[in-house]
């Protein structure tokens, strides 16, 4: 038996999570959080006879991990708030099975020492960075020449930038190929969330930037390639699917079924692969000059677009504002070593400041 404390349940990740969890009589719910919706955490722990429950941060989630004592934790909370969760469960030693991308990008050195001191391990659930972890797992790096993330580019594949200009959320919301959060779905939207894997897999797999190279491949089958020095690429394919990596998560290092589709190759498959459009979508040069800076900068970046996108989802900031909050938030909030928790929180707070300022004056 494996108890799961699941954080952010009641998101798009959570909630695929729960039916993971359900069909897998080893795994057992040990501990649900969520950030507002009361009757929903009720209704899950009571279901599942869960007796550890945090709502809107009540208890706080390191105190949820340490009473409820699970082996494994799934950190699907949206944002840099859900970094203190990611940084208990290392220090505990737990597994911890990551949907949060933003805290390994905001605090990739933290969690690294913290998970160097707890001596757990990071179990990926992004999907890319899943892919890439099984393509990557028992090779040594020597053998490794570079890592390939995929992005489906989009709702605005092959739209110029000033195609870009007058696009609303509605079609920013509506995804091709993956049905995720709202947050995600922007960010997949401006190639941000590309942006934030990159810097993901630089925490996760120990690969320099240069090693680490996206490209555009609009079905979403391959979800990342590994090449090889000898000349050899090992891609992880499958159909667009977020219940398979949060299964391989949570029942690592075995495979359980999932209701997911064996890939048919009898009906066709398109893998066309082209380069990213760096010129409509900023985002993701931003993004890996922030990692490349590497200290506090890529929290400043993950800041300024939390808030950018949270003004874009209401209607208030342009889309092309996002990157360009970015930009200016990245060039006035100086880049400092990222020492410890406090001072990120510090950092996060000041570069949104910087960034809700720079918001008003776009929206105007
Ligand atoms: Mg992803």
């Amino acid at each position: 038996m494996k108890k799961v404390a699941l954080l952010g349940a009641t998101g798009s990740i959570g909630t695929q999570a729960l039916e993971i969890v359900d069909a897998h009589p080893e795994l057992e719910l040990c501990a649900v959080a969520v950030g507002t919706r009361r009757d929903d955490a009720e209704r899950i722990a009571a279901e599942r006879n869960v007796e550890h429950v945090s709502v809107a941060g009540s208890p706080p989630l390191d105190e949820l991990i340490e009473r409820s004592e699970p082996d494994v934790v799934l950190n699907a909370v949206v944002g840099f708030a859900g970094l203190p969760a990611t940084l208990a469960a290392l220090e505990r030693g737990i597994d911890l099975a990551l949907a949060n991308k933003e805290s390994l990008v905001a605090a990739g050195d933290l969690a690294l020492e913290a998970k160097e001191r707890g001596g757990g391990r990071i179990l990926p659930v992004d999907s890319e960075h899943s892919a890439a972890f099984q393509c990557l797992e028992g090779r040594s790096s020597e053998t490794v020449d570079s890592l390939v993330l995929t992005a489906s580019g989009g709702p605005f594949r092959g739209r110029t930038r000033a195609d870009l200009a007058s696009v609303d959320p509605s079609e920013a919301l509506a995804h091709p190929t993956w049905s995720m959060g709202p947050k995600v779905t922007i960010d997949s939207a401006t190639l941000m969330n590309k942006g934030l894997e990159l810097i993901e897999a630089h925490f996760l797999f120990g690969l320099p930037y240069e090693q680490i190279e996206v490209v555009i491949q609009p079905t979403s089958v391959v979800h990342a390639l590994v090449r090889f020095c000898d000349g050899a690429a090992l891609a992880h394919m499958g159909y667009p699917d977020m219940r398979v990596p949060i299964s391989y998560a949570l029942t690592y290092p075995e495979r359980a079924a999932t209701a997911t589709p064996a890939l048919d190759l009898a009906a066709g498959l398109i893998l066309e692969f082209a380069p990213p459009d760096e010129d409509a979508f900023p985002c993701l040069a931003l993004a890996r000059m922030a990692g490349e800076t590497g200290g506090s900068a890529p929290c400043v970046l993950n800041a300024a677009n939390e808030v950018a996108v949270a003004s874009f989802l209401e209607g208030a900031l342009p889309f092309l504002g996002i990157p360009d909050v970015v930009e200016r938030t990245l060039a006035t909030v100086p880049a400092s070593p990222a020492r410890d928790l406090d001072e990120l929180v510090a950092v996060d707070a000041a570069a949104r400041r910087t960034a809700a300022t720079f918001t008003r004056e776009l929206v105007h």
